[in-house]
């Protein structure tokens, strides 16, 4: 129990970089002799590779150990279902499955965790609510479903081992959360960015004061919006309290980084219980502090499924602790996850990045909802922002914020001309998880629904 301390864990979390590179490598080697003995996967594939734990000297040797992708992990579960090969047990010895959200046509990955797991990924989001200030005295919302995606879970089960008083507000329409948030005088609100915005929206709609609530703080996670300036600005104008980014992935059961009071502008990464490596995607060598590049994780807490060197297709920008003045020893992701490696468009020469897009909408609170749609018109490819406004908004001024938009758009975006759309009131996707705001069309068939 963390006490008066600003850190949940004020041993590991103030460690100088040496000794915590240290107790990295020896949870590194237990790791890695873990999976060895008892996952069929990592046995099979250090073989192959001609590794073995005692090979690991120092954290140096790490890049000995042969990396896993999605596609592996997805091929196993293919070849050995319903979990693959990578599990160290079968459902017989775990408590939880839970899926990825994703929809593609590669299917979503099946993860399995014992009890014991549960209470490390419980033990990772206390470092993040402790860390942004929640306190026992606190009343948390979970604005969230409760299904097999595996979302806030983590975070409900930290709430309680921190001592919050915790409501959880699965299966409820929007409008009966934002009630039931003023109801039960929330002070800490958790939920996507995406979903921070839609449910301060409807309580403006019902004609509820948000700012005027109780509620202090909002833990966001889900989606790198939750360190986008202007989509946090707006967050915070709205709810009239502090937001802060956290990031997870259902590979990992739970997060790996978080925001701290001192809100840096970044999200700190639990060093003492994950290594976070970031490479070039192409040739896989590091890169340096202040460089993108791919994160790949390795995490110590799960035993059920070792992940080790997992290559995550997140764009991160690793800088040294010190660029917080908390006093963590804790490395940080410069602006939290950035994008996907793979998200960024190109549209006749020219780069765009949903984050940057999204950054320039956020400066127009008037706007509700907004999509990019990517099109291909003979040769020539086109790329529209489709605005939906709010329902209070006076229409006669809609000439002059698109007008603004296109400029605004055309300037972070070396002159592309970007067309700029209203779409009716309720016509674009609403999201309660992971928002998907652009939709390339470019080798869909014609007449491909938006
Ligand atoms: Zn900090």
């Amino acid at each position: 129990m963390a006490g008066d301390s600003p850190y949940w864990n004020p041993k590991t979390e103030t460690l100088g970089r040496e000794r915590l590179e240290a107790l990295q490598l020896a949870k590194l080697r237990y790791q890695c002799e873990w999976a060895v003995a008892r996952s069929p996967w990592y046995r099979a594939r250090f073989a192959a590779e001609g590794f073995v734990p005692s090979q690991l000297r120092s954290l140096a040797d790490l890049r000995r150990i042969p990396m896993l992708t999605r596609d592996e992990w997805t091929a196993s579960q293919f070849e050995h279902p319903p979990y693959g090969e990578i599990p160290v047990i079968g459902g017989d010895g775990a408590i939880r499955l839970h899926t990825t959200s994703g929809t593609t046509g590669r299917g979503p990955l099946r993860a399995l965790d014992s009890r014991k797991d549960w209470a490390w990924i419980a033990e990772m989001w206390a470092y993040a609510i402790w860390g942004c200030g929640a306190r026992p005295t606190d009343t948390a919302y979970i604005a969230f479903g409760y299904g097999s995606f595996i979302g806030f879970w983590g975070l409900h089960y930290a709430m309680e081992k921190v001592g919050v008083l915790n409501v959880p507000g699965g299966a409820q329409s929007t409008e009966a959360r934002v009630l039931q948030i003023v109801d039960f005088g929330a002070t800490v609100v958790a939920a996507t960015p995406t979903y921070a915005l839609r449910l301060a929206q409807e309580g403006e709609q019902l004609g509820l004061d948000l700012r005027g609530s109780p509620v202090r703080r909002l833990i966001l996670s889900g989606e790198p919006a939750g360190s986008i300036p202007q989509t946090k600005a707006l967050i915070e104008d709205l709810w009239g309290a502090k937001a802060f980014d956290t990031a997870g992935m259902t590979e990992i059961g739970t997060i790996m980084v978080f925001e701290c009071s001192h809100q840096p502008g970044g999200t700190h990464i639990i060093e003492d219980h994950m290594i976070e490596e970031v490479i070039d995607p192409v040739s896989l060598q590091p890169v340096a502090y202040g460089e993108r590049g791919e994160r790949v994780v390795t995490s110590f807490g799960r035993g059920t499924i070792p992940l080790l060197r997992y290559r995550t297709s997140d764009l991160v920008c690793r800088v040294p602790a010190a660029t917080c003045s908390c006093g963590r020893g804790f490395d940080l992701y410069e602006g939290g996850i950035l994008g996907r490696v793979d998200d960024m468009k190109i549209i006749r020469g020219t780069n765009v990045y949903a984050r940057g897009i999204e950054a320039i909408v956020r400066e127009f609170p008037e706007v509700e909802e907004f999509q990019t749609v990517i099109t291909r018109e003979g040769l020539r490819d086109e790329i529209t922002l489709r605005v939906e406004m709010r329902p209070d908004w006076r229409s006669d001024a809609w000439a002059q914020l698109s007008d603004l938009l296109h400029r605004r758009l055309a300037l972070a975006h070396e002159g592309l001309n970007f067309r700029v759309e209203r779409a009716g009131a309720g016509e674009l996707p609403r999201f309660e998880l992971k928002a998907k705001r652009t939709v390339d069309l470019r080798d869909a068939p014609i007449g491909a629904a938006t």
